[in-house]
């Protein structure tokens, strides 16, 4: 049995060097980067004005009031011929480009027209340079406005579109297949016989595969069966990035994803991991193929994903987000919480008090089997190894994971 640490350090290790593929830039949204976004523009391309107002000589209006000759206008979208001689001023639009000869923008509100719009009238002096943005203030052509390993969050689709991609070069989406082992399943369309029950997990880990960022490519349900799933672990190796066995990773008589990994010499990393609940866990690598076993139960299945599996497609699609993201918090509890020889994840959640910082409440659950608690958690309370009993008050970390399966932290 390992460390959590040692054997996420090994699962890491084992990652094989990314995909890149093209995407178009609409369909790019939380993909990484695997090129940099060059910009092909200065930002902004001209000299632009930033309010609905008068391009002015700042020297024209150095006294207040003054009256000015209004000479033209310039919308947005326009270029405008008129070189702006002393006394002269142009009515302006927001985005529009700044005429030459003038070098500042005195806003519509601080101004009034007389004569039939032939006069404006300035209250207020400007200085040079006023309400106008340069030419290439935000970026010049050029320039790498997104380097690679980017996130593509909406701001990041925005910037490469002000730029002219409408494709991107990105880290391609692991692709996972998920197989389920258990002569006691049935699939979920079936009302489960005695002594069956419904393959649930498929979904579960399906689902945070896909938040994880990968592609789940294909499933199966298998029976307890050495040679069935020896052959699925063929079918699999060197065609899919990480496969997931769920279940028939223990000690007993019917377990034999194990047997099966060996005999299809996949590379062994762990087999057991110090981690309740999820003891069971295995890893190992064959060819560019990681292959994982999950334990059976719903509860360990996730939480063992979340550790291991959720990293590592995190570190596939080239995101740098990959360790978990734990807070230190007070803990409430009504019972003292007692220690094991492995690391303890109890499903919690998270009560902000600001000035203090974080409150966790461990929440009451039926044990491994219990995924209904799982369903509004923000995260897991960890309890070390060896720990006679944390009580009430002591600090703790937590795990937060609601953010990575889909949820906002409402704490
Ligand atoms: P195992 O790891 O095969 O010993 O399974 C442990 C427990 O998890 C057993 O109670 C199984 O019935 C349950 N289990 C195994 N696979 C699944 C699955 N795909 N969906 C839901 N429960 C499962
Ligand atoms: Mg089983």
């Amino acid at each position: 049995m390992i460390s959590i640490d040692e054997a996420l350090r090994r699962v890491l290790l084992q990652v094989p060097d990314s995909r890149t593929e093209v995407v178009e830039l609409q369909f790019s949204e939380g993909r990484v980067l695997a090129e940099d976004v060059v910009s092909d523009l200065d930002i902004p391309p001209f000299h632009r004005s930033a309010m609905d107002g008068f391009a002015v000589r700042s020297k024209d209006v150095r006294q207040v009031p003054v009256k000015l000759e209004c000479v033209g206008e310039v919308p947005a979208g326009s270029i405008s011929p008129i070189e702006l001689k002393p006394g002269q001023v142009v009515s302006i639009m927001t985005g529009a480009p700044v005429p030459a000869g003038a070098d500042s923008v005195v806003r519509v509100e601080d101004t009034s027209r007389e004569n039939g719009g032939k006069t404006v009238r300035f209250e207020v002096s400007v200085p040079e340079g006023m309400n106008i943005e340069p030419q290439g203030r935000i970026t010049k052509v050029g320039h790498v406005v997104l380097p690679a390993g980017t996130c593509m969050v909406p701001a990041a689709v925005g910037v490469a579109a002000m730029v002219g991609r409408s494709q991107v070069r990105v880290f391609a989406r692991p692709r996972v297949a998920f197989v389920s082992t258990g002569d006691e399943l049935v699939e979920i369309d079936r009302v489960p016989e005695p002594g069956q029950i419904r393959n649930s997990n498929r979904y579960t880990i399906e689902s945070m595969a896909r938040c994880a960022g990968a592609e789940v490519v294909w499933s199966r349900l298998l029976p307890d069966d050495l040679e069935v799933t020896r052959a699925t672990l063929r079918e699999a190796i060197g065609h899919i990035d990480v496969l997931l066995f769920s279940g028939g990773v223990s000690m007993g008589e019917y377990d034999f994803v194990h047997r099966a990994m060996h005999a299809e010499n996949v590379e062994m990393q762990f087999e057991k991991v110090a981690v309740k609940p999820g003891k069971p866990l295995s890893f190992g690598r064959a060819g560019t193929t990681m292959v994982f076993g999950l334990p059976g139960n719903p509860v360990s299945s996730f939480i063992t994903f979340l550790l291991f599996v959720g990293p590592t497609l995190r570190k596939m699609s080239g995101r740098k987000d990959i360790p978990l993201v734990t807070v230190r918090a007070r803990l409430e509890s009504e019972k003292p919480l007692r220690g094991s020889n492995r690391v303890q994840y109890l499903p919690a959640r998270l009560e902000s008090t600001g000035e203090e910082g974080w409150v966790v409440h461990p929440l009451p659950w039926a044990g491994s089997a219990d995924l209904c608690r799982l369903v509004d958690v923000d995260g897991f309370l960890e309890v070390p190894i060896q720990e006679e009993s944390i009580e009430s008050g002591c600090s703790v970390r937590v795990i937060v994971s609601k953010h990575l399966i889909g949820g906002g932290l409402d704490a």
